[in-house]
């Protein structure tokens, strides 16, 4: 839902203060249209069903896979493709992961949000009309900016979702901001007050290496980004999340294990490696034998570091792939 376009169609109708916040009410608990909204004149509602479309985006596709897992593909008002994804785990958990920008400007050479074009910045409408759209399925409890897009390149956006995200049931503390390490975002993740959680795209244990995986490296080099992320941890005492998504022969051998170990404080990181779901990319994921063994070397080194669940592999849940899927249909 268009926040500023309810705010002003109320504001021109002469509307009491707070009928937005009754509105926000019944949406974020998960209400499917205005009609619900019983403690609204009807035709008020009326009104706002005809003037203020009831999501900011109109759901495409929906693919649902074996192991509960959603992800839905949406198209923004002017045509732009946003995806998200619902992950359910065994304890119960409900995890969105959702998209802070249509493509993406980086060029991460393993990634298929990077070999789209870029469309633009998603409004804090439109990042939270995909949790909602997830709401109105089931309560949801945890959220990550892991879907499309950089998120720290659109972060009063992502800041201004984040304020109202615990409406909907996702208190900040479980919601978690990832970044290729763009460390103006990081910075200023470090001065706000919310305690939102910072995952970092490390990928590589050097310069070299990660600058030919993840170009953006050439402007935000590791050392700096590492520095900028301690300084995330002095600041807010919670651990920051690595991301390294595991390339055969490509960055996952013993001795880029034991570089990862040496370069990561064991109190500031926990690391996450993550199977590579295979897109249309140079790569090949690393086999099952591998990513345990270097996930051994870790831990071996103090290292705390977890195996990624993989979920949804059959409905292409990996970020960018429905949506690049779609703009090449
Ligand atoms: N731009 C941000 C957030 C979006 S990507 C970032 O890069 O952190 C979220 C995570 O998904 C990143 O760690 C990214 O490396 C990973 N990812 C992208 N494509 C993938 C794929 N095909 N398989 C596994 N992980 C992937």
């Amino acid at each position: 839902m268009d926040l500023q376009l309810l705010d002003d169609t109320l504001a021109a109708r002469g509307e009491p203060a707070l009928r937005a916040q009754q509105v926000w009410e019944w949406t974020s608990r998960g209400a499917a249209s205005y009609e619900e909204m019983t403690n609204l004149p009807a035709d008020l509602r009326a009104v706002l069903a005809e003037h203020v479309p009831f999501s900011s985006l109109t759901l495409q596709h929906e693919a649902h896979a074996k192991d509960g897992t959603i992800k839905a593909l949406f198209s923004t008002v002017d045509g732009r493709a946003v995806e998200a994804v619902l992950m359910r785990y065994n304890d119960g958990r409900r995890s969105l992961c959702v998209s802070s920008q249509s493509g993406c400007p980086l060029t991460c050479t393993f990634c298929a949000t990077g070999t789209m074009k870029f469309g633009r910045n998603l409004t804090a409408s439109e990042i939270l009309d995909q949790a909602l759209h997830f709401r109105r399925i089931e309560e949801v409890d945890h959220c990550v900016f892991m879907g499309m897009g950089e998120p720290m390149m659109n972060l009063d956006h992502v800041l201004a979702a984040c304020e109202r995200l615990p409406s909907i049931g996702i208190t900040n503390r479980r919601t978690a901001i990832s970044t290729v390490g763009w460390i103006p975002g990081i910075e200023r993740l470090t001065e706000s007050e919310l305690p939102i959680r910072l995952a970092l795209s490390l990928h590589a244990p050097d310069e070299a290496l990660r600058s030919q995986i993840m170009p953006v490296n050439d402007r935000y080099p590791l050392a700096d980004v590492l520095r900028a992320c301690r300084d995330f941890y002095e600041r807010k005492r919670r651990k920051v999340f690595i991301e390294y998504v595991m390339l055969d022969g490509v960055n996952d051998g013993y001795a880029q294990a034991l570089q990862l170990a040496e370069l990561l404080e064991p109190w500031i990181y926990k690391v996450n490696l993550i199977p590579y779901n295979p897109t249309e990319s140079i790569y090949d994921g690393s086999s099952r034998g591998a990513i345990d063994a270097f996930r051994q070397v870790l831990e071996d080194h103090g290292i705390d570091a977890t195996v990624r669940l993989t979920r949804g592999r059959d409905i292409d849940a990996a970020c960018g792939q429905l949506a690049a899927r779609a703009s090449a249909a």
